[in-house]
């Protein structure tokens, strides 16, 4: 696999790539030259003159050097099994073509801008230099990020994993990225579960029922079936145009279920589906737990097993029918694509 590694100044994406490199058998692939208009980690040139190496924490030359990202890129891509880290890409067309191979990862790695002023102060303390004061460092900062076609911000947005380091020392941050483990393979492709989640996810989206999105894949031998999301029937004035009244009077959950116009998101699937299409084998994959009037159905269309991500408010009676009706059921919700922070206890993402 190939690690690219991208943040703002001091945020810690070398000293990321340094552990992979000596605890996780990553080698350090890095390009000869930057582009002209690169924003370097340098605080301006004057200093960069004087610190020539100073964006990088000097430990990790690479024996890997490249002129140029594509060659870079084909280099990784025979050897993808291998493990490989960049912290050099430089421009947005560069990572277009890297997030186009299945091996290739991007993380981003952040941290509050006053930690980040305070470990540039004590590198450039320990180089004898003068640091510079708060105000300088976040305009130089925020060149690095926002500035119109250069700032490095557009990398940080389309990172598959995003990393919060406010460990307040390496060892910290170590024990924190053992924990993670940046080097499993299984971040590189959803696997079943969660293809077919996000796929009900994505379905949710088209939903217009005002009282909760909802969204449902049929799957059977690993195809999809059909798909619904919840919302008024065909022809009729759409839930969130005032279509179903119970709906769009906002009671609470569960309330009025009788007078609502809506068909639910595991409705749509069954009916879309047919039950000549079900048969034997069919998972359901709902980003909801069906409620009772779904499961009697779920289990009448001869669905074998029910996998959902969040609970709603009749789970237990839910699950009692189609134990009865021999429906497994199990929960599964995708891994969290928010913030990770890099310090004490690691995996707790903020939502
Ligand atoms: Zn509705
Ligand atoms: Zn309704
Ligand atoms: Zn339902």
């Amino acid at each position: 696999m190939l690690v690219g590694l991208c943040g703002g100044i001091c945020a810690g994406k070398h000293a990321i790539a340094e552990y992979l490199i000596q605890h996780q058998g990553f080698q350090l692939l890095e390009l000869s030259s930057r582009s002209p208009h690169h924003i370097t980690d340098e605080p301006d040139d004057d200093l960069r003159l004087q610190t020539s190496d100073f964006s990088k924490t000097g430990e990790a030359q690479s024996e890997f050097v490249f002129d140029t990202a594509d060659s870079l890129l084909d280099f990784a891509t025979k050897r993808w099994q291998e493990r490989w880290v960049t912290t050099d890409i430089a421009n947005g067309e560069v990572l277009d073509r890297f997030l186009l191979r299945p091996f290739f990862l991007l993380v981003s790695v952040d941290a509050p801008v006053s930690l980040r002023w305070k470990r540039f102060s004590d590198r450039c303390r320990r180089r004898q230099l003068d640091p510079p004061d708060l105000e300088k460092f976040v305009l130089w900062n925020d060149r690095h990020l926002y500035e119109k076609d250069i700032g490095r911000v557009y990398l940080t947005d389309r990172a598959h994993m995003r990393l919060f380091n406010s460990s307040s020392s390496l060892k910290e941050l170590h024990q924190s990225l053992q924990a993670l483990d940046l080097a499993d393979e299984q971040r590189l492709r959803p696997n079943w579960d969660q293809y077919f989640m996000q796929l009900a996810s994505l379905a949710a989206q088209r939903s217009n029922c005002m009282k909760r999105r909802v969204g449902c894949v049929l799957v059977r031998e690993r195809r999809v079936i059909s798909t619904g999301y919840n919302g008024t029937p065909r022809h009729l004035t759409n839930c969130n145009e005032g279509g179903c009244p119970r709906c769009n009077r906002g009671d609470g959950g569960g309330v009025g279920l009788s007078t609502c116009l809506c068909l639910h998101a595991e409705e749509n699937a069954l009916l879309e589906a047919g039950r000549e299409r079900i048969r034997e084998g069919a998972i359901l994959y709902c980003d909801t737990c069906p409620c009772l009037t779904c499961t009697v159905k779920i289990a009448q269309v001869g669905i074998s097993e029910v996998v959902y991500s969040q609970g709603y408010n009749m789970d237990k009676d839910s699950a009692a029918i189609l134990e009865a009706a021999g429906v497994r059921l199990r929960q599964f919700s995708p891994p969290s694509n928010g913030l990770i922070y890099l310090q004490g206890s690691v995996g707790t993402a903020a939502t």
